[in-house]
């Protein structure tokens, strides 16, 4: 059925009011990377446990400073330490080891001199130095991490030092992505003289993994209903789903008519936008939810369109915030936009030297399929048709791709 494009903002209102985040789940930590923590997290035990020994050196006793006393033991790291620590006497002691009980002080070995069992102690001693008490850190029942803290390597290793091996979490939406196709063959297969590679696939993988999504399935399937509709069934234990191809107006684009027999309710079909005209979208209702993006094959607009919707979906449904709106930059050159769409742009973004907004240089592509010229991008750019021509210093909306996330300067997410 044809039906009128909608515009960008448009659908992508429609995309995040379909979205309902998904519940939490207890899962391993590994997993729970880059989620947000459901329920706040308490301290097992004080942290440290006990008067812990900073430096490699002794335990000793203020009173002995300027001394010369016996070493009457030793302690390292998991030891049992000694009952006391009589005054007049010093214990060997490890970085991370238990002081024994009336320590005072550790000294580091390098300030010490020792000989024949005796160790001569320097002459300034201050209290507490290298111990770190029993429940300085923490103590037990704290809480260690609120509700809705971001698990980063850090927070793991709380987690970790509170004796957690899982957590509750808002899990990272599971995705599966899907080519279409009957002229694709594989990467690493003859595609002869007329046949193409499937490109796509291992892109919206790498985007998947680039976006800390959780990679569920990876298929193909050719341009029959057959095959696409035992695609979609694998495919929709996903949370997310994502089709390249076959949503267009050809007599094979089956995509469409076969997700709805899947199950899928169409929300819309046709974005007016460049690249990605065809896109269609649509919800498999039940609990949970599941969401189908059906990406025109053309491999710049399954890229636009993974950026521009898929991406905030996603955060949306793992309850994290919405990527930044696009930001500011001056266009490097003049540029006139083709057609008649609203287009996004490959284009290489950098800071600008004088302070100001960072400043855009289109690449030369030869189309929506161009992915060799596109390829150094860091950015799209948003180039408005209705504008006519852009002189050079015009400013321009852009958000990073790419490695544009980390490039320093003229990063505008959080
Ligand atoms: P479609 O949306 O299926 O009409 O495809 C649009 C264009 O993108 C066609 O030229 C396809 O050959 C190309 N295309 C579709 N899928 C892929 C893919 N997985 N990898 C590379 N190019 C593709
Ligand atoms: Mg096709």
């Amino acid at each position: 059925m044809a039906t009128k494009p909608i515009p960008m903002a448009e659908a992508l209102s429609r995309v995040l009011e379909s979205v309902r985040p998904a519940s939490a789940r207890e899962v391993t930590l590994d997993e729970a990377q880059g989620c947000l923590l459901a329920r706040e997290l308490r301290a097992d035990r004080d942290g440290p446990p006990f008067d812990r020994a900073m430096m490699d050196g002794f335990a000793v006793r203020l009173a002995d400073a300027g001394a010369t006393v016996p070493v009457t033991g030793e302690v390292a790291a998991g030891d049992t330490p000694p009952d006391g620590l009589p005054a007049g006497t010093a214990v060997r002691i490890m970085t991370g080891a238990p002081c024994p009980p009336g320590s005072e002080a550790v000294v580091p070995v390098e300030r010490t001199e020792e000989r024949d069992g005796l160790v001569t102690l320097p002459a300034g001693l201050q209290a507490e130095q290298h111990i770190a008490r029993r429940g300085c850190e923490r103590r037990a029942g704290d809480i260690v991490l609120a509700a809705g803290s971001l698990i980063t390597p850090l927070t793991v290793a709380v987690a970790a030092g509170c004796g957690q091996t899982s957590l509750s979490v808002v899990p990272r939406p599971t995705v599966a992505v899907v080519s279409t196709g009957n002229e694709l063959v594989q990467p690493g297969s003859d595609p002869g003289p007329y046949a193409i590679r499937d490109s796509n696939r291992p892109m919206m993988e790498a985007l998947v993994r680039e976006a800390g999504l959780t990679l569920k399935h990876s298929l193909h399937a050719g341009d029959t209903s057959n095959q696409l509709g035992t695609a979609f069934s694998r495919a929709l234990d996903a949370d997310i789903v994502i089709v390249s191809g076959g949503v267009s107006m050809g007599r094979y684009d089956l995509v469409p008519e076969v997700a709805a027999d899947a199950g899928v309710a169409r929300v819309f079909h046709k974005v007016w936008q460049k690249p990605g005209k065809p896109l269609f979208f649509g919800v498999v209702e039940g609990d949970p939810r599941h969401y189908f993006f059906g990406l025109p094959g053309n491999p710049l607009a399954v890229h636009f369109c993974f950026h521009q919707y898929v991406i905030p979906a996603a955060r949306l449904l793992a309850g994290l915030p919405l990527p930044a709106a696009p930001g500011p930059a001056v266009l490097a050159e003049a540029c006139r936009a083709r057609g008649k769409r609203p287009s996004w742009l490959p284009a290489l973004v950098g800071p600008d030297p004088d302070g100001g907004p960072p400043s855009a240089r289109l690449l030369p592509i030869g189309g929506s399929a161009d992915i060799y010229g596109a390829a150094p991008a860091n950015a799209l750019v948003h180039i408005d048709p209705d504008l006519g021509t852009l002189p050079a210093g015009t400013e321009v909306s852009w958000f990073p791709v790419g490695r544009g996330r980390e490039a320093a300067g003229c990063v505008n997410e959080n």
